[in-house]
């Protein structure tokens, strides 16, 4: 810790997290972001801490290992907008025996018999997890930063080196907008869109493990249930689109009859920011250190308080 000011970039779930965790160390820290908060990719997450089958693997497995154990202590707190939810992830192929390493953290991780598994469905896995109401989060965040004496400000950063003349050490979380602000080619969007419906009584996560670009995914939050899914590979546009909202609900219903008729209270799209391997690493630029925290793909809530706590340390030096 150091009387030094630090600027973080973005406030989606990265840039929060980094900056919750950085003013809670003491550090003076400044966010600023192009979007508020509620307006960014992580606000449209369903959200699931789950497994994260990405790339650096052993680096990931700390950081999703350690954000476990933060959002189960943050579904204590009933203002987090964190809850641990019973559900079930399941496939239209055999998942074999074989589970990734953190899918252990699991605490009643079991397999699905096969009257446990919807039509159409072969195998799968029922298990609590925590369950992350983005909106309500986020403003979780945002106030717990402001009351560790962050600086929360509205205002893009248009080039790296104004970052690096503001501060001497930035956290870079701009998500897929690191591709423009770093000139980061290998950074691109992955198109997501949720239909957000009143609750019917659905107590339940179900999410459909698929490497295709359409999937079933359907995740409560109190009054409101988040229904998915679409990952659309180098996709930019942010416009609503009614027949992939149709679709959503239609795979949803036939395995939820209840969502079916449910009153949809909002349709929205995120953009993932995918990229080969995650990002985090320092880079000496125009007398700065920056230290990029981006390219969390379709885990970036999952992943988010690993990778902050990673960050801290960069910036301890
Ligand atoms: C439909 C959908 C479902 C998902 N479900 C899950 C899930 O269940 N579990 C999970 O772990 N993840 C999930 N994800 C992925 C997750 O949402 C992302 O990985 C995560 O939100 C990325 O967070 P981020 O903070 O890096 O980026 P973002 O949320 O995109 O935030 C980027 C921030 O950077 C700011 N910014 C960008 N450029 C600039 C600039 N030049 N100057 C200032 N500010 C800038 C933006 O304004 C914004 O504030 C899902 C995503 C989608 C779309």
């Amino acid at each position: 810790m150091t009387g030094e000011q630090v600027l973080v970039i973005g406030a989606g779930v990265q840039g929060l997290t980094c900056g919750v965790v950085l003013a809670e160390a003491g550090w003076p820290v400044r966010i600023r972001t192009e979007d508020r908060p509620r307006a960014t990719t992580s606000a449209v997450a369903g959200a699931m801490w789950g497994p994260a089958q990405l790339r650096p693997a052993e680096p990931v497995l700390y950081w999703v290992t350690r954000s476990h154990a933060e959002f189960t202590a943050l579904a204590r707190d009933d203002t987090s907008g964190v809850h641990l939810c019973a559900g079930r992830m399941a496939a239209r192929f055999d998942l074999g025996d074989a589970v990734p390493t953190e899918a252990r953290l699991i605490p009643d991780l079991r397999r699905c018999t096969p009257d446990d598994l919807p039509e159409g469905f072969t195998s799968g896995y029922r298990g609590t997890v925590p369950l992350i109401d983005m909106p309500r989060y986020l403003d979780h965040l945002v106030a717990r930063f402001r009351d560790a004496g962050g600086d929360l400000q509205l205002s893009p950063v248009p080039t790296l080196a104004d970052a690096a003349a503001e501060a001497s050490t930035v956290v870079n979380c701009t998500g897929v907008g690191a591709r423009e602000l770093v000139g980061d080619p290998g950074v691109h969007p992955v198109r997501g869109q949720h239909v957000v419906v009143r609750n019917p009584g659905i107590d339940e996560y179900f999410v459909e493990l698929t490497d295709s670009g359409e999937f079933t995914s359907y995740m409560p939050h109190g009054d409101r249930v988040v229904l998915g899914g679409v990952a659309e590979a180098q996709e930019w546009n942010r416009v609503v689109r009614p027949a992939v909202s149709a679709g959503i609900r239609r795979r949803c219903a036939a395995i939820e009859p209840r969502l079916g008729e449910a009153e949809v209270l909002e349709e929205l799209v995120g953009l993932r920011p995918g990229r080969e391997s995650v990002r985090v690493e320092v880079e000496h630029y125009e007398g700065a250190r920056i230290i990029h925290n981006y390219g969390h793909g379709g885990c970036g809530v999952a992943l988010s308080w690993g990778c902050a706590f990673e960050v801290a340390d960069l910036a301890e030096g």
